[in-house]
């Protein structure tokens, strides 16, 4: 199979909303009137973010979910992706899988795919994701203020907890392995809930790298500190049901499991009420888990109040 016939055979598809997609030198793409382009790359590397032998659907589908997840953290539509692959060789049944996940995916957030570049190479899989949002209203880091609420949806932990089930440093119920494995490996970017958020909420993130650190950019870019509850964290459940010796595991993976998409964001108390009613519609659980406050860094508390002392914050491939 020659790369034009692999690009022909599982990359391009019909894109009613893009002037020219995949086949010339660059593709052609109008924004709507009054919206600015956000624009956001994230690559995955084979070895390093997952498994060589992952199933290539669910990779098709977490290739694109990663990038989605950086869009709704921006409180912005995703309309138009790229993708750069580097394969190692040219499987049909792989392919095939990936391009079905990636595209099932695609479809359900109107996303087309416009281009990209095939080469042969280390498995690494690259996508730049593009969408709308109306110009000034983008989710910036730099938007929390003192007083603020600070709020996550989802629960926190799942993802973490499935890459130690992966790594056999826990053994699950069965339950519990296969919720935490689908977090892992087929996360559910907040598109929806980045939209609403949209003249709500001050600052956003999406907490790829750990609660802690993601919560610590957003600290920085604004200039603030917060304080965090421990004890009001929605915890996964195999963490909320697990008694004693979890302590450890579950503390690290709530606090700095990666590879978990969930939004944090923060917003004024005036805005708990119409945050709280998103919750329903969106079938995701909104949580304020603590408070921004002048100063730095960011200060975690048990119920009494006493001060948690953090181990690690989250990853970070150069530290
Ligand atoms: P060029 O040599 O001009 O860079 P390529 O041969 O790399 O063009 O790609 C040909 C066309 O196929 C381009 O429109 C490019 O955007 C598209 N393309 C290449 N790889 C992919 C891919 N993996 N997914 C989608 N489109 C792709
Ligand atoms: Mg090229």
């Amino acid at each position: 199979m020659s790369e034009f016939d692999l690009i022909r055979r599982y990359f391009t598809r019909p894109t009613p909303n893009t002037n020219l997609g995949v086949g010339d030198d660059a593709a052609l793409m109008t924004v709507s009137p009054g919206m600015e382009l956000a624009v956001s790359t994230d690559m995955l590397v084979g070895g390093t973010h997952f498994y060589l032998d992952t199933d290539p659907r669910q990779l098709g589908h977490k290739t694109l979910a990663v990038n989605l997840s950086d869009l709704a953290a921006m409180g912005a539509q995703p309309r138009w992706a790229t993708l750069s692959l580097s394969l190692p060789q040219a499987h049909d049944d792989w392919l095939l899988a990936f391009s079905e996940g990636f595209f099932a995916l695609a479809d359900a957030h109107g996303v087309e795919l416009v281009g990209g570049d095939t080469t042969r190479g280390p498995l690494n899989l690259s996508v730049t994701i593009m969408g709308e949002v109306p110009q000034g209203q983008a989710l910036r880091r730099s938007g929390a203020q003192v007083g603020d609420d600070i709020w996550v949806s989802g629960v926190l932990g799942e993802a973490a907890l499935g890459l130690a089930q992966l790594q056999d440093r826990v053994q699950l119920p069965e339950g519990a392995r296969q919720t935490c494995l689908a977090a892992l490996q087929q996360p559910q970017p907040r598109v929806e809930l980045g939209l609403a958020l949209r003249g709500l909420a001050h600052s956003a993130i999406d907490i790829s790298d750990g609660l802690l650190a993601d919560l610590k950019h957003i600290l920085d870019s604004s200039d603030v500190a917060a304080e965090v509850r421990y004890d009001r964290l929605p915890k996964c459940a195999y963490f909320a049901t697990s008694g004693a010796g979890m302590d450890m595991l579950a503390q690290d993976c709530v606090l700095s499991g990666g590879d978990g998409y969930e939004l944090c964001f923060t917003a004024p108390l005036a805005r708990r009420v119409e945050i709280m009613a998103l919750a329903d519609p969106l079938h995701l659980p909104l949580t304020r888990i603590g408070q921004i406050v002048s100063g730095q860094g960011c200060k975690l508390r048990a119920a009494d109040g006493s001060v948690i002392r953090i181990e690690k914050e989250g990853y970070d491939h150069f530290a």
